[in-house]
Formats: structure tokens, C-alpha cells, sequence
């Protein structure tokens, strides 16, 4: 696990700084001034890169090369190449991933591929803090199957015993969206393999956030999310990964012409396409997949383990001033302290959470509220630094400490929190 000496004053916060050999990245970013993000697990921040790219796209690919831009500027390869660049982070194979619909599209899409591949199991296993979508997609796919098939709801510790030979595939958020604590991907597949399920892992805190290797997992089915951690910005599309050995026997419920093994031959019956390509569907959103391909491209340059590093470094030092300085107000851990059971988040429990997240964000520190009572802190190590924790703490501290929280405006509730 990493450590970090408590530095005693900000000048041994910008020390830490000095010494970090991922420091750099922070300018791939266009961060605003006087902001500490602490968001990027919600909605990751503008890539330089994106910027640029996306206004050039908008000029030139579209603006000039109009239709021809799809054969010209390659935007029909896009799913496929961003798929194949976000391949490494996740320990898949190129042809393995494509980038497709949103994250819950892809869960009911797999769900449904999966729940074909075991005839005669009628359940979909996942535990009760699993993201609500992850849980409507399967209840929806569940009605239109009419009956034949069940959610089964349990507690995280109660998964093993739930794993019988009813179950068809059980449904995991690897990293908890709201305490960050992370499933043991490898152990949890074996046990719904030796059960005869298949394991569907849904990635949206895991990619981009902590090493992740599906293929040595064991995992079946995957999807993940472009606009948290892989910086593809506001509804980016997601992403899926069927691994080689299941792509001639899986396929898409969603017949969708892109998906389709000849879509410019116009046929009036679906022939899926042989590989990954098959489990595309309509026409993608270009901008969005471009702006992907930059905020992964950021990543891929660093990657995951020296990303890991940094964020579990960040997290030991939010934890630990959080420890010395925010005692005696009420403030409790949600995340478990061991840095290996934790993805790349801190939250804390809070009488007042709400209030207290919208107290800092007036102060420019930006986190976000859970409800009931989640303050949930990203640690995003590619544009973070350790100075910027030691000010999202002091304010943590003066907020708390002073009651500053305490205000109407800090309660009223916006329609997104
Ligand atoms: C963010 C998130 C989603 C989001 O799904 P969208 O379809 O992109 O809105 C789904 N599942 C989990 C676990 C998430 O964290």
C-alpha cells in the first residue's frame, strides 16, 4: 500500500508535487482556475486535446468534408478504435472492445446475450447497492421476457450463498459508486463460473480508475463509461467488451443496422457481423467518440499502474489529514481504509451532507453529494495534485469547524446532485 508522510504545511504539499513524475499530465487538462475537481469519477474534465480535436472535427471533417468524412476521416473505424485504445486499460484484447450506446443500453444489451448463452436459468444475481440503471435495465429486460426471468437482490455478503443453479449470469459494479469498495473480480468470476453463471462486470468506477484485467479475471461480459474517469465528456458513449471466445456464441438483442455484418448492402434480413463490430447498433455520435479517444489517449500515455500509485498516494493523504484535522464533526468513513479494497474514491457519511458538498463547491472544492448522506471525493490522478488535497482538506476543516455549511442556500436541492 502507499504511503505518504502527513506533510505539515502546504510547502511540503507542493514538495510531494515536485517529486511526482505524473505531474505533467496536469496541463493535458483545461481546468479552471481556483477549481480542486473533485468530480472526475461524475463527469471527467475537458482534455486539451479534445478541445482541439473536437473544434477541427466540427471545421474541417464535418463542416467541410461533410458525408464524405465517414470514409475519408475514418469516423466509421471509431467505435472500433477507441474500443481497441481502451483495451489495455482494462486487460482486453483489440477486437475485443467496441464503443457503443450508453453504459445502461450496453448492461441490457450483455444481459440479454448472456441470459441466452444459459437456457433454463431464469435469474440475473446482483446485490442491493448495485447503481439503481445497472438494476432498472435488468428489471425491464426481466418484464419483457414476461416472467420468465427474475432479478435476485441480495447483500454483498450474502452473493455466495445466492450463487445456485438458477442463476444465468450475475451482475457486479466492480468499484461501489458510492463507498469505492471494490469486488474481487477474479474471486467472485470463479465462483459464478463453479456455479454455472456467467459474471457480468459493470466498470464505470473501475476504467481509467484502477488496473482492471478482465481476461486474467476470468470475467464474461463487461461495459464501462466514457464521461467519468476516461474523460470523453457529457454522455460520451460507453463502452462493452465480449472476449473472443464468446463472440460466435453471444450476441446483441438490438439489431441495429451498424451491427449488422454488411450495412451498405441494404439486406432486408439481420446478419450480425462475425466479431466485436456485431454488438454495435445505430449510427454513433462522432463528437462524443472523438472527445473519448482524447481523454483515453491521456491515460494510455501514463498508464494504469503508475495512475494507481498516484491515486492510492492522493487517497492515504486526503485520508489521513481528513483523520488529523476533521475530527469531532461528525464525519465518518464510508470507504474501507485499506487502499486494495478501495477503487480511486474517499466518501465520508455526514449528518449534513448535502449542505457540506454545496458549502465547498462554493468554496471552488467540487465533490459531490450521494444520497442519503454521502460526501464522495474523486481522486483523479492524471490532472490532481497533492496540493490540491491539502486545500480541499483545509476547506473540509473550515467548513465543519465553522458551521459554514449551516446556510438555506446550501439546501436547496438542485434536479442533478
Ligand atoms: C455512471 C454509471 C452508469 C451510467 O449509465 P448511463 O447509461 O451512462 O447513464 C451506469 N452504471 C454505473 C455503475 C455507473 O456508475
Amino acid at each position: 500500500m502507499a504511503t505518504v508522510n502527513l506533510p505539515l504545511s502546504r510547502a511540503e504539499a507542493l514538495a510531494l508535487d515536485a517529486g511526482d513524475v505524473l505531474a505533467p499530465l496536469r496541463h493535458e487538462f483545461l481546468l479552471p482556475e481556483g477549481v480542486v475537481y473533485l468530480d472526475g469519477n461524475s463527469l471527467g474534465p475537458l482534455t486539451r486535446r479534445a478541445a482541439e480535436r473536437v473544434a477541427e472535427v466540427v471545421s474541417a471533417e464535418w463542416g467541410r468534408g461533410l458525408i464524405r468524412s465517414w470514409n475519408l476521416h475514418g469516423w466509421i473505424d471509431l467505435p472500433r478504435r477507441v474500443g481497441d485504445a481502451i483495451a489495455p486499460l482494462i486487460g482486453a484484447a483489440p477486437g475485443e472492445v467496441v464503443v457503443a450506446d450508453s453504459t445502461s443500453v450496453n448492461l441490457f444489451k450483455l444481459l440479454s446475450g448472456a441470459l441466452a448463452l444459459r437456457p433454463g436459468r431464469r435469474v440475473i444475481l446482483s446485490e442491493e447497492e448495485n447503481f439503481p440503471s445497472d438494476l432498472y435495465m435488468a428489471q425491464g429486460l426481466a418484464a419483457l421476457l414476461g416472467g420468465e426471468v427474475r432479478l435476485r437482490l441480495v447483500p454483498r455478503w450474502e452473493l455466495p450463498a445466492a450463487l445456485d443453479h438458477q442463476v444465468a449470469v450475475v451482475l457486479l459494479t466492480h468499484v461501489d459508486f458510492r463507498t469505492g469498495e471494490m469486488h474481487d473480480m477474479a474471486a467472485v468470476s470463479e465462483a459464478a463460473h463453479r456455479a454455472g453463471a456467467l459474471a457480468l462486470w459493470d466498470l464505470a468506477h473501475s476504467a481509467g480508475a484502477v488496473p482492471v484485467d478482465l481476461a486474467g479475471s476470468g470475467a464474461d461480459f463487461a461495459v464501462g463509461c466514457g464521461y467519468k474517469y476516461l474523460n470523453g465528456g457529457p454522455g460520451a458513449p460507453s463502452f462493452l467488451w465480449v472476449p473472443r471466445r464468446l463472440q460466435s456464441q453471444a450476441r446483441s438483442p438490438l439489431w441495429g443496422w451498424l451491427g449488422h455484418a454488411e450495412p451498405f448492402a441494404f439486406d432486408t434480413a439481420y446478419r450480425p457481423a462475425a466479431g466485436i463490430e456485431g454488438w454495435q447498433c445505430g449510427t454513433p455520435g462522432i463528437l462524443g467518440l472523438v472527445s473519448l479517444e482524447c481523454g483515453v489517449a491521456v491515460l494510455a500515455a501514463a498508464g494504469m499502474a503508475s495512475l494507481r500509485r498516484k491515486s492510492l498516494a492522493l487517497s492515504e493523504l486526503l485520508l489521513g489529514l481528513a483523520e488529523r484535522d476533521c475530527r469531532g464533526f461528525g464525519l465518518a468513513l464510508a470507504s474501507p481504509r485499506d487502499g486494495d479494497r478501495r477503487g480511486s474514491q474517499v466518501s465520508f457519511r455526514h449528518r449534513e451532507a448535502y449542505a457540506v458538498c454545496q458549502a465547498l463547491i462554493a468554496r471552488g472544492v467540487i465533490g459531490d453529494f450521494r444520497a442519503p448522506d454521502l460526501v464522495r471525493f474523486g481522486l483523479c490522478p492524471a490532472f490532481l495534485t497533492f496540493a490540491d488535497i491539502w486545500d480541499a482538506v483545509g476547506h473540509l476543516r473550515e467548513v465543519l469547524a465553522t458551521g459554514a455549511w449551516n446556510r438555506q442556500e446550501f439546501r436547496v436541492r438542485e434536479v442533478v446532485t
